[in-house]
């Protein structure tokens, strides 16, 4: 079987196991996009349970949903509202100054390029390319340490950075994927592919894995 028509294969087995849409929180706010809404959720989210995630946008986004209000917003009581999802000091940080640019520089707006988006200190390509899928439903894939790690595993690509997937995934995933990739593989990742120590017997793709580099696994 060729390269192409394996990645098929397997992503149609994991698409039919995660349907996208319903799973993570960032995934459900595609069904309405608001970009301020996305990329703020996005930063919450990092290094955060998806549960917290959920829970804690929805606490913050009652009191404040526009990079005014966020940007105006004492500082302590922010810290008081997302104190859950972990590193609470480090992120209000951030969404105060990403909020202050988005005013300064792009008139309240996220803007729609990835080039615009990474200048903005404490957006990263991940969150870049979330934005940019999610919100403006932009063909580009969304790469975390899950889509890295699985992707390196399963053979489609050899990198050592989440950076160097990305254009190397862009390659050889058919387009219709690249909006869900994240979603799929962030799932299967965190219930089957664990990071640590993957859970190969009891994987619905295990026999098309050559399970590149698991030295550990159950
Ligand atoms: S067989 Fe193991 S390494 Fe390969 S995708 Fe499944 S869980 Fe991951």
């Amino acid at each position: 079987m060729k390269k192409s028509e394996k990645i098929n294969k397997i992503l149609k087995i994991l698409k039919k196991k995660y349907p996208s849409h319903s799973k993570t929180t960032l995934n459900r706010m595609r069904t309405k996009p608001n970009a301020f809404k996305i990329l703020i959720s996005c930063l919450l989210s990092l290094r955060a349970r998806d549960e917290n995630t959920e829970k804690v946008s929805r606490a913050l986004f009652q009191v404040a949903s526009t990079p005014k209000t966020i940007a105006s917003m004492p500082t302590k009581k922010l810290e008081k509202i997302i104190f859950s999802s972990g590193h609470y000091h480090k992120k209000a940080q951030a969404l105060k100054h990403v909020s202050k640019e988005l005013i300064k520089r792009f008139k309240g707006k996220v803007p729609k390029t990835r080039e615009e988006l990474i200048s903005i200190k404490h957006i990263g390509p991940k969150t870049a390319n979330i934005v940019l899928a999610f919100a403006y439903g932009k063909s580009v894939i969304p790469v975390d340490v899950h889509v890295h790690v699985i992707a390196n595993r399963l053979g489609w690509v050899k990198t050592k950075t989440a950076e160097k997937t990305e254009p190397e995934l862009m390659e050889i995933i058919p387009q219709k994927y690249y909006a869900d990739l994240n979603a799929i593989l962030v799932q299967f990742g965190k219930e089957i592919c664990i990071t640590t120590s993957p859970k190969c017997s009891i994987c619905p793709i295990s026999k098309d894995c050559p399970k590149t580099d698991v030295k550990r696994s159950r």
